[in-house]
């Protein structure tokens, strides 16, 4: 078999030299400063481009989890009787410190991810649109609003947003910024306060993501934060709290949920996907094909809504291949921090150990390496190319199994009924893409596929930072929405208070309950005429 030839290491284009670290050694150390931890156990993180420490720090224990809920507790009771208002403009504050201390954020987010600088970036961006987005709406949709009652006139009903209290964040190492403070932003605007329990290899930034809210003025003890296992310190929490807010695997997620079950509170559950691309015979090809490359190898496809499926029309399935492997051979492998790379390192071991090990089960049943295939240690120790597979089989383990890597399997397609049954296949529903040239038409065949978000003529960006739109997983990729509208009702109760004035809902004395009954049966025939659309 012919080897795919290596791809470009890049280069550090005059700015930071590849793999050596901006960032203040400290600087972890001195942030953990505000996490609730006694356990006496340590956990050290390790920088994904070179492999060594990032920092050791104590983790929480059971009871650090009790007492931070506790703390959440009291907090909330004096947050949500600050004006909404001044709410918001804490938000707004914090939209605004995220940029200003962009390059600290982006520093802190490479080291700890390994992701490349651009990647980095949008989650950046991400955060501050969510920041700025409900801060802007959360007066609107929070605010008392009349809905009609069961009498008109008579009867009059107020629906009130109850904060839930303490809302859980439970979040992953793949976005170590945006989905740490993401679901919390909403939480804490609707008068609720937060416990946080990120992924131990992102809680430097996620304690930076803390230290600036409180900056922009967040009172403390509004956000806790707790850190170490998972196993630990989940069950815990969903034992607490008021409501739990998940990202992460989906087998994680069905624990989560049954716990949350058994006592009655809400959760919100964002999980994985195997996601598709369909490439439709009318697509612009060029565009459809760098759509691809971001589509899967953003965060070195460590993305729960990048694509590890790749469906192409059988009339442009050479051409379109021929474009999108000149593009993959092109991405720069790169440990810089800077924006002179294009493709991260994986974030750990395990990490690299299950992309390279669904990639040599794939080789090994048959499947074709058309790019990448290999790790590359010459450029940090987990890093690997962007990889390419055709004549993937159901037999092989990246056929229908998340690989959360770097690699995409191609297949062909005969027409758009085999493209939406071929993109359903499977048992998962995050997100999906399909290029076209007819906009109206990728937004039909987008109603046919089972999947919470689809982006047209875009690889996940267009869904993703549209931030007034819902976004979460259908199938085994999740429950509930972030994002929109949906995204904050999550956190608050919905309290119905009617008034009724005048006549009683019961027949009045004098009235026996025969005749009572015979006029309301009329009243409610009328109103169903006269509301006839
Ligand atoms: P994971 O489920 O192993 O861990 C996620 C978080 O849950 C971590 O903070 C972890 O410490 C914690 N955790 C582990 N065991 C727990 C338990 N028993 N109870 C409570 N919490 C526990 O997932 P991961 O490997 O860190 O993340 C990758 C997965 O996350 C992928 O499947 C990816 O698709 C998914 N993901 C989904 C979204 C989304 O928005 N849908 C976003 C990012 C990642």
């Amino acid at each position: 078999m012919v080897t795919p030839p290596a791809m470009p290491r890049g280069t550090a284009g005059g700015g930071t030299t590849a793999g050596r670290s901006p960032v203040d050694p400290g600087l972890v150390s001195r942030l953990a400063v505000r996490v609730v931890a006694t356990s006496g156990r340590e956990h050290t993180s390790y920088a994904p481009f070179t492999g060594e420490p990032i920092a050791t720090l104590e983790t929480s224990s059971p009871a650090d989890v009790a007492e931070a809920v506790r703390r959440a507790q009291t907090a909330q009771r004096s947050w949500s009787r600050v004006p909404l208002d001044l709410r918001a403009a804490i938000l707004l504050r914090f939209h605004d410190l995220v940029f200003d201390r962009q390059r600290e954020l982006l520093d802190l987010v490479q080291l700890e991810s390994g992701k490349a600088r651009k990647h980095a970036f949008e989650e950046v961006a991400h955060v501050a649109l969510t920041a700025r987005y409900y801060a802007r709406t959360a007066g609107r949709l929070l605010r008392t609003s009349r809905r009609r009652g069961v009498l008109p006139l008579l009867t009059r009903v107020d629906v009130h947003r109850v904060p839930k209290g303490v809302v859980g964040v439970i979040s992953p190492w793949n976005y170590p910024f945006s989905l740490a403070m993401c679901d919390g932003l909403p939480a804490l605007v609707a008068g609720n306060t937060v416990v946080h329990k990120p992924d131990s290899q992102g809680i430097g930034t996620a304690l930076l993501g803390v230290e600036l809210l409180t900056e922009a003025g967040l009172p403390a003890d509004a956000w806790q934060v707790v850190h170490g296992d998972g196993p630990v310190l989940g069950p815990p929490l969903v034992d607490a709290v008021d409501y739990l807010s998940f990202t992460g695997s989906t087998g994680t997620g069905r624990q989560v949920a049954t716990r949350a079950a058994e006592r009655l509170v809400g959760a919100s559950l964002e999980l994985g996907g195997k996601n598709p691309m369909l490439v439709l015979h009318d697509a612009d090809l060029d565009r459809a094909a760098d759509g691809a490359v971001r589509a899967c190898f953003s965060s070195a496809g460590q993305i729960c809504v990048g694509v590890e499926r790749l469906f192409v029309a059988d009339q442009v399935y050479e051409e379109f291949v021929e474009r999108f492997l000149r593009r993959v051979h092109a991405q720069r492998l790169s440990a810089a921090f800077d924006y002179t790379g294009d493709v991260g390192s994986l974030v750990s071991a395990a990490q690299l150990d299950r992309v390279a090990g669904h990639v040599e089960d794939a080789r090994a049943k048959g499947a074709v390496v058309l790019a990448g295939g290999r790790p590359r240690p010459d450029v940090g120790p987990w890093f690997y190319e962007p990889t390419v597979l055709a004549h993937v089989t159901p037999e092989m383990a990246c056929f229908g199994e998340e690989t959360f890597g770097p690699v995409v399997s191609l297949y062909r397609f005969t027409d758009e009924t085999d493209a939406v049954a071929r993109a359903n296949d499977g048992t998962f529903g995050l997100n999906a893409s399909i290029y076209t040239s007819d906009g109206a038409r990728g937004r039909r065949l987008a109603r046919a596929i089972r999947s919470g978000t689809v982006n047209v003529n875009e690889a996940y960006g267009a869904t993703f930072g549209s931030i007034d739109a819902p976004m979460g997983g259908m199938r085994d990729s999740g429950l509930g929405r972030r994002q929109g509208p949906e995204g904050i009702y999550r956190y608050v109760d919905q309290q119905a208070v009617a008034t009724q004035r005048a006549m009683p809902l019961a027949a009045p004395p004098g009235l026996s309950d025969e005749r009572y009954a015979r006029l309301m049966t009329g009243a409610f025939r009328l109103l169903n005429r006269l509301h006839r659309p």
